[in-house]
């Protein structure tokens, strides 16, 4: 098997189980409150915006969660998902490191967002929602959840941010092709919307604005339209962890185990999704596999953030978490990494991060375009930019074992393709893209509107 190249599992093998890594989790959750109250939130408050199964599996302590048999019959479609090895890049770099990597690329939306887009909708149909909500930025998330809704009988709302509207035209027909309404936030049809207008007409909007547009909606259905999110929830990481369960086999069949795991982090999903299982590993059987965090150097929330209560939203209607949060009131540069652009972070990789579990490292956007590009011309495939900044540290990694001449084994996660990204290319090969530094002064002046929350 050492020249193999592409490990792949049959159909057979995909997981019948989501992983709960909260099972194995040392640390205790810590609560979560609601924005209006900053009382603990209660199922009754939750259950405007997710059905009940979704709301248990985010409180859940088991730790495998059965996989329902309509959602793995749609997985099948693209999963199990081949795990790489990219030995050209590796013949690139000279390096005797073997890289590996997860390609999620492959899924019809041509992300990872897919692996929960089709769990979601299959909970909100089973519970009798007719239709969905939701915002999206550059359109990962939008795609993945039209084509989900297509699948499950649901009609679907997306608030998709104004300049991306505008900017992504290719997005916004994929998810109207799998007959979703898209709408560019902010927009008169909510109250929130109406009011960023009437103060400023010309608003691009933001992620945030596009979420509370998408919550209101909800709230406001009488029950007829539910929320859905694409990250940082515990459901949506549960759902992800189909990703680290194959990788987890694919690495046994390569006969390897990898000292290093890397995924890109926006919310947190598609790290989580790989890395858990891994870190699953690490706490029950005594493996030592470290597991990186990548983050932009314009939203570094792990890195520069504070491990703290605050909104997820920049209306103040989603719920109050414990997170690194760069502040709610933040708006990240506008780097083509468009899911990397988040004030917040999971909570549990927060908590995982703040107990030394997980690393974390930020990256500035034109070097991941260099090692995106290098990726590309090794292995045929141009990645989405936020998975550039896993192949960065990747190669980083890979280029630190040639120094010191040592054999390290890495898995990253290819969270998703760039071919709706190629206006990001066309300016860093344009030599036209800039690197945003850490914008010290944004965050500062957003800490100093955190929640003022008096728990223990
Ligand atoms: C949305 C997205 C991300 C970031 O979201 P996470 O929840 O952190 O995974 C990363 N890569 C791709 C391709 C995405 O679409």
């Amino acid at each position: 098997m050492s020249d193999t190249i592409r490990f792949l599992l049959s159909e057979a093998d995909l997981p019948r189980f989501w992983y709960n890594v909260q099972a194995d989790s040392p640390l205790p959750p810590a609560p979560v409150l609601r924005p209006d109250t900053m009382e603990p939130v209660t199922p009754d408050f939750l259950s405007v915006l997710f059905p009940m199964e979704l709301i248990l599996q985010e409180v859940s302590q088991e730790r495998y969660i059965e996989i329902p048999q309509e959602v793995r019959e749609i997985y099948r479609l693209y999963r199990p998902t081949p795990l790489v090895r990219a030995r050209r890049l590796e013949q690139a770099l000279q390096t005797p490191a073997h890289i590996y990597f997860k390609n999620e690329s492959v899924s019809p939306s041509g992300s990872h967002k897919l692996n929960t887009a089709l769990a979601q909708a299959f909970y909100n149909r089973a519970a009798g929602t007719k239709a969905l909500t939701t915002e999206t930025g550059a359109g990962q998330w939008g795609s993945a959840l039209a084509i989900a809704c297509n699948f499950f009988g649901l009609d679907l709302e997306v608030y998709m941010v104004k300049v991306s509207y505008r900017q992504k035209p290719y997005r916004r027909i994929l998810m109207e092709s799998f007959g979703a309404k898209v709408f560019a936030s902010p927009t008169d049809r909510t109250q929130y919307g109406r009011s960023v207008l009437a103060a400023d007409p010309e608003n691009p909007g933001s992620l945030g604005i596009a979420i509370s547009e998408a919550v209101e909606a909800a709230a406001t259905s009488n029950g007829q339209k539910k929320y859905s999110l694409g990250s940082v929830l515990n459901h949506v990481i549960l759902h992800q962890t189909v990703i680290g369960q194959e990788a987890l086999k694919q690495m046994e069949m390569a006969g390897e185990y990898p000292d290093v795991v890397i995924g890109c982090v926006g919310g947190g999903s598609n790290f989580a999704g790989l890395a858990y299982p891994f870190l699953g590993e690490n706490l029950r059987n005594g493996r030592k596999t470290r597991l990186i965090a990548v983050e932009p150097t314009a939203a570094p929330s792990l890195t520069k953030g504070v491990y703290t209560f605050d909104y997820g939203d920049t209306a103040r209607m989603a719920p109050i978490v414990k997170m690194y949060t760069l502040g709610h009131t933040f708006v990240p540069p506008g780097i083509h990494a468009g899911g990397l652009r988040y004030h917040g972070m999971a909570p549990s990789l927060s908590a995982f991060y703040d107990a030394g579990l997980i690393e974390a490292v930020a990256v500035p956007q034109r070097a991941t375009f260099e090692a995106a590009l290098l990726f590309a011309r090794s292995e045929g495939i141009v990645p989405a930019p936020e998975s550039a900044h896993a192949i960065r540290v990747a190669i980083d990694q890979a280029l630190e074992a040639r120094e010191r001449g040592e054999k390290r084994v890495i898995l990253f996660n290819l969270s998703g393709h760039g071919h709706f990204d190629l206006a990001a290319y066309e300016a860093y090969l344009n030599n036209a893209l800039e690197d945003y530094e850490y914008p010290k002064e944004a965050v500062m002046e957003a800490l100093q509107h955190l929640p003022q929350v008096a728990v223990a």
